[in-house]
């Protein structure tokens, strides 16, 4: 079977042989080229040790990324490829970083340490594909499966928990019994696992076009590692946002979630601002205050989210009050702070008669013109 790599990844990899050591492309990206999904990154995985590969390429620039692990990244037309050295783990004894890394000769051994049999499989143009765990017959199956004994695999690293629901939900992969039973009995050990780490894989989780699949069968298993108390069952019907979907997730969680997996400004503010949000108003005055009231940006948000898991909104269409160009901010009124003060309003008083204004434009009492808004103003003197 011959598959279309790139001429990079093909030079580098011929390189390599020519020098007498095997190199392959490995992992993502040979499962993702076997489902002709688009693949971002070609790794590459060789018998030659750090040192060897540096001196391969001794012409071109070699960074060293991850050296101590066996990886450096060989820079080819201005692109980077790691390449790393089979190698096998051991001793994991806090079920996070290997306790040791042993560089090795044989491909199949380095395939063996992989997390699961379909991102276990090596290709070279020279040798075809290697695939000892039948990750072939999983792709087309659609089941991720632990390579060798699922227990000790997730005990050995509890990321490797997370890896397997995520792949799940972006491959849209059942898993297999044996590989899920063994992610039920030991989803609690993830909570060894950096708050960054998970956070990386639930968000790749969350946007996974199988990820309500995902959470309504392993809510036990998401539960062990993160409160997740929300309206659950709507986080497919969320918008396409990771931050929304955690909100949907977690519900009452969510502070503490946010504050566990350390995350980012934007995905903590859309999460807070959900969760103070209220109803959308039946009526248009009230929704436009509404939509006032929170500003544009995150008015867009709320109305998106409420919309989509709550099914509010369905009268009026608040995204088209929020696209026309009626009055809906102090900014869109007809007349500025300087006309208040040219009045002879006070400064201290020019925030609260513009809103009450505002308000009065909104409600329909008068309307967004200079003249009147001025008469109106008039009052406040
Ligand atoms: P993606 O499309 O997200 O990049 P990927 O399969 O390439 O998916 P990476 O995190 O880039 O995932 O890892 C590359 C490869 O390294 C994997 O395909 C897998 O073979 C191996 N791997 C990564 N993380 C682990 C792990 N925690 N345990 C065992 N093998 C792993
Ligand atoms: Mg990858």
């Amino acid at each position: 079977m011959r598959l279309d790599l790139p001429e990079n990844a093909e030079f580098i990899i011929k390189r390599l042989e020519t020098a007498g050591f095997e190199a392959y492309v490995v992992g993502g990206c040979v499962r993702d080229m076997l489902m002709g999904r688009e693949v971002n990154d070609f790794d590459i995985t060789t018998s030659s040790l750090p040192e060897e590969t540096k001196s391969v390429f001794s012409d071109l620039r070699v960074l060293e990324t991850g050296i101590k692990h066996g990886t450096v990244t060989v820079m080819v037309d201005g692109q980077p490829f790691e390449v790393t050295t089979f190698r096998v783990e051991s001793g994991y004894s806090d079920s996070r970083h290997p306790d040791s890394v042993t560089f090795v000769r044989e491909v199949y051994r380095d395939l063996a340490r992989r997390d699961f049999t379909v991102n276990a499989i090596a290709y070279s143009p020279s040798v075809g594909i290697v695939d000892p765990h039948g990750g072939r017959e999983d792709i087309e199956k659609r089941v991720i499966r632990a390579v060798g004994d699922p227990y000790k695999r997730f005990s050995e690293d509890a990321l490797r928990i997370l890896r397997a629901l995520r792949f799940s939900s972006t491959l849209g992969f059942q898993i297999e019994a044996e590989t899920a039973k063994a992610i039920n009995t030991l989803a609690h050990t993830v909570k060894s696992v950096s708050g960054e780490r998970i956070y990386t894989e639930l968000n790749k989780l969350l946007l996974g076009k199988n990820c309500q699949y995902v959470i309504d069968e392993y809510i036990d298993a998401i539960r062990a590692i993160i409160p997740a108390n929300g309206d659950f069952k709507s986080v497919s019907r969320c918008p396409g946002d990771a931050a929304m979907r955690l909100y949907c997730l977690c519900g009452e969680g969510i502070e503490a979630t946010l504050s566990a997996l350390r995350a980012d400004n934007r995905t903590k503010h859309i999460c807070r601002l959900l969760s103070v949000s209220t109803p959308i108003p039946p009526s248009l005055p009230e929704l436009k205050l509404y939509i006032s009231s929170l500003g544009r940006d995150d008015a867009e948000i709320v109305v998106s989210y409420r919309k989509a898991v709550y099914g509010e909104d369905e009268e009026y269409n608040s995204s088209r009050v929020l696209s026309s160009n009626e009055p809906l901010f102090i900014s869109d009124l007809a007349i500025k702070g300087n006309d208040l003060l040219a009045l002879g309003l006070a400064p201290k008083q020019l925030g609260a008669v513009l809103a009450s204004l505002l308000r009065a434009v909104i409600n329909e009492e008068i309307n967004n013109s200079r003249e009147e808004l001025l008469e109106k103003a008039k009052e406040y003197k």
